[in-house]
C-alpha cells in the first residue's frame, strides 16, 4: 500500500480537481482475469502479433476469427468488472470523475456502469464490416460460423484496433477535448508504453495537469510524467482513494 502521506496529497487534488478525468490500461481488467497484450504471461508471449495486423486478418478472415472469438469472446463472456472498474464508475456518478480513456478493448468500464468512456483502441462490444462500415452489437450468435459475415457479403471485424490501423478519429478527437480540459488525471494500470496512446497522459502533464499513477510498478511515466506513483493493486488502491473522499 503507498504511504499515507501521498494518498493524502492524491485525495486532496481530486477533490479539488475541476476536470478530473482518467487514463487505464491492462492493469485494471487483469484482476478481472483478463490476460495483458504485453509481459510474461501477455499474450504476445504466447500469439504472434502478426496474427493481430489487419492486413492479416483481411487475407485470412476465417483462420484470424478463430483465434479472436478464443481470445476476446469466448474469454471475456465470462468477465466482470472488478472494483477498480465500479470505483471509477461511481467517481463518474458522484460527479467527480469527468471523463475516463482506455486502452482496453474488454468493455468491463462499461459494464461498470461508467457513461463517458473513450475507447482509445476500440471495443468487443460491437462489429464493424470490412466492407461497408457499419456497426452491430457482436452477439453470439453472429459468432456461431466464421467469419462472420454483414448483410453486404463483407466479413465483419471486432470493432478494435489492430495493427496497421489508425485510432478511431472519434477517439482522437474526444481525448483531445478531454486533456484540453483536463487538471487532474488519474492514470492507472497501464506501462505507458503503447503508443500513441501513451501521450495521453504525457500530453496532460506537458498542458498542466496533475498526474496520479497507480500501478504495481513503475512505469516509464513514473519517473518524469506522474506526480505521484501510489503502488498497489488498482483495486486496493482505488478502493483507498474512494474511501478517503467525503461521503
Ligand atoms: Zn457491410
Amino acid at each position: 500500500m503507498p504511504p499515507d502521506k501521498d494518498l493524502l496529497q492524491a485525495v486532496e487534488w481530486i477533490r479539488e480537481a475541476k476536470y478530473l478525468s482518467a487514463f487505464t490500461g491492462a492493469g485494471v481488467s487483469v484482476e478481472s482475469n483478463i490476460p495483458p497484450f504485453r509481459g510474461e504471461n501477455g499474450l504476445w508471449a504466447t500469439y504472434d502479433p502478426e496474427l493481430f495486423d489487419i492486413s492479416y486478418f483481411r487475407a485470412n478472415p476465417a483462420k484470424s476469427w478463430t483465434l479472436l472469438k478464443k481470445l476476446f469472446y469466448d474469454t471475456f463472456r465470462d468477465a466482470e468488472p472488478n472494483e477498480a472498474h465500479r470505483v471509477l464508475a461511481r467517481l463518474e456518478r458522484r460527479g467527480m470523475l469527468k471523463a475516463l480513456v482506455t486502452q482496453n478493448i474488454d468493455n468491463l468500464h462499461h459494464l461498470a456502469g461508467s457513461g463517458n468512456v473513450i475507447e482509445y483502441h476500440g471495443s468487443v462490444r460491437e462489429l464493424v464490416c470490412i466492407s461497408c462500415k457499419k456497426r452491430r452489437g457482436a452477439e453470439p450468435a453472429l459468432l456461431e460460423s466464421l467469419p462472420p459475415k454483414c448483410e453486404c457479403g463483407g466479413v465483419l471485424k471486432p470493432d478494435i484496433v489492430f495493427f496497421g490501423e489508425e485510432i478511431p478519429i472519434h477517439a482522437l478527437l474526444n481525448v483531445e477535448k478531454t486533456i484540453e480540459k483536463t487538471d487532474v488525471m488519474l492514470v492507472v494500470g497501464t506501462t505507458g508504453e503503447v503508443y500513441p496512446a501513451a501521450f495521453v497522459p504525457i500530453e496532460a502533464k506537458r498542458r498542466g495537469a496533475r498526474i496520479i499513477e497507480v500501478n504495481v510498478t513503475p512505469s516509464s511515466l513514473s519517473q518524469d510524467v506522474s506526480d505521484i506513483l501510489l503502488r498497489g493493486k488498482a483495486t486496493e488502491v482505488m478502493a483507498r482513494i474512494e474511501a478517503m473522499l467525503p461521503a
